[in-house]
């Protein structure tokens, strides 16, 4: 290993001040969570790879292409650490569901309305937009009950709400119902029938996803394949009676709400688990990765992994994408301290040090600059700090039982008396808001 330090290769560090951006964003997201009564979970960030191969489908791009594999150990060294088997999340429905199961939460009455806020993990090839660790906020709604066209709708709206709490404008909701597991069979024939004489035509890639699972086509990017694609008569793919009259009434829900959205038949998603409803947002803000966010319902992803069989459907955005496709001329919410306090010599530094104990301990945010300079220099970091006011002490203070206290705001200076050790003065006055 060299000297030099790096950073792993699609990962980011958030600091300051960006770091203010990312908590506004997400307080605002949990407010919202809140309206619509979704709860937080928390589950590991990482899982058995099985888990992931067996909710997503073994042949999906992320499983096969993207899991960031934790290496095994060498026995000797700690036989009770096997991290073989182990992969980072690469996106979290499969374990919430997971967690759904294990938790018992089926035995809770009713609905289990989940949220989570969290990074994911992907091996992918970075670039704008597109990362080895993101963070994803999403949502799952699972139980009992959950079989109701107004949950998609109601997912559906949530994300919306998110998007525009959060000052996104430009972004476009595309739908599409993938029906039934049965129609999904029937659609998936009839795929295979049109595309069958035409395989020569599709990138070699693709060519692959024709033989693993032909909707993964229909998610292809590549131009070659896109072409064929579009001059597929797909229209009204195969739903069933029931699965019309369930999309019909989630458009519906959606129309109630005013929520504009988009209806696209070659929209499927790339994981196996998705039936009925399935939804992209993407945005004109952002570049070749344009979506912001997808999701829908996957009837029998708790039951296959050996759960009840109930009903659930959800959503996930990228949060470093919304980040990118805010708005730039947003106010970015910066915190600084309230006080900052400053000590002109060694003597004084150990009163300026109580003081800001006691203003810490009244819960007033202040800080202490460390070092002991020319007031000019102390005064410059008192500005620095962004602090809406500064505390001086120096010799001249301490023996007359006093510390000055200047506004920076409107630049108003006064001194206030601190002798016997009676702060009540101080802590009027630096309780008041500005
Ligand atoms: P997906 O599960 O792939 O549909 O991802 C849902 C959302 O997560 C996407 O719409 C993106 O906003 C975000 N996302 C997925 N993969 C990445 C990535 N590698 N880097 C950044 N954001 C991502």
């Amino acid at each position: 290993m060299s000297n030099k330090l790096s950073i792993p290769r699609g990962c980011s560090d958030i600091v300051f001040p960006e770091i203010y951006q990312w908590q506004t964003v997400e307080n605002l997201m949990r407010e919202i969570l809140h309206v619509y009564n979704y709860q937080e979970i928390r589950t590991p960030i990482f899982e058995e790879t099985e888990l992931f191969a067996r909710s997503m489908g073994q042949s999906s791009d992320v499983v096969m292409k993207q899991m960031l594999n934790l290496a095994a150990q060498p026995a000797e060294k700690n036989a009770e650490l096997k991290l073989s088997g182990l992969s980072l999340r690469p996106e979290n429905t499969a374990s919430v569901v997971r967690s759904y199961i294990l938790q018992n939460l089926d035995k809770l009455e009713g609905l289990s309305k989940l949220y989570y806020i969290g990074p994911m993990f992907r091996g992918e090839r970075p670039q704008k937009g597109r990362l080895r660790q993101f963070h994803q906020v999403g949502v799952e709604a699972i139980g009992p009950f959950a079989d109701s066209p107004y949950l998609d709708a109601e997912v559906i709206a949530l994300s919306v709400d998110i998007l525009k709490t959060l000052g996104l404008k430009n972004f476009t909701i595309k739908l599409n119902s993938l029906g039934s597991a049965e129609d999904k069979e029937n659609f998936s024939n009839w795929l295979r029938r049109e595309l069958k004489d035409r395989i020569l035509e599709l990138d070699e890639e693709d060519q692959s996803r024709f033989e693993r699972n032909v909707f993964r086509v229909l998610d292809s990017k590549n131009k070659k394949t896109r072409a064929v694609i579009d001059s597929l008569a797909i229209e009204s793919s195969a739903l069933g009676a029931e699965s019309r009259i369930y999309f019909d009434k989630v458009q519906k829900a959606l129309k109630d709400m005013n929520i504009d959205f988009e209806l696209d038949s070659k929209l499927v998603r790339g994981l196996d688990y998705y039936t009925h409803t399935v939804f992209e947002i993407t945005s004109t803000s952002l570049g070749s990765q344009d979506a912001l966010g997808a999701g829908g319902r996957y009837n029998n992803l708790v039951n296959q992994l050996g759960g009840p069989n109930v009903g659930a459907v959800g959503f996930a955005l990228g949060i470093e994408r919304i980040l990118l496709a805010l708005p730039q001329d947003q106010e970015v919410l910066s915190i600084h301290p309230d006080i900052y306090v400053i000590a002109l010599d060694e003597k004084s530094f150990s009163r300026a040090w109580v003081i800001t104990n006691i203003l810490r301990q009244h819960s007033i945010s202040c800080d202490i600059c460390y070092n002991i300079a020319s007031v000019k220099s102390l005064m410059r970091q008192a500005n620095k700090s962004k602090a809406e006011r500064v505390i001086i002490i120096g010799e001249n203070e301490l023996d007359r039982g006093v510390i000055t206290i200047k506004n920076f705001q409107d630049g108003s200076q006064q001194e206030i008396s601190i002798k016997n050790d009676n702060y009540t003065q101080l802590l009027e006055l630096t309780t008041e808001r500005l």
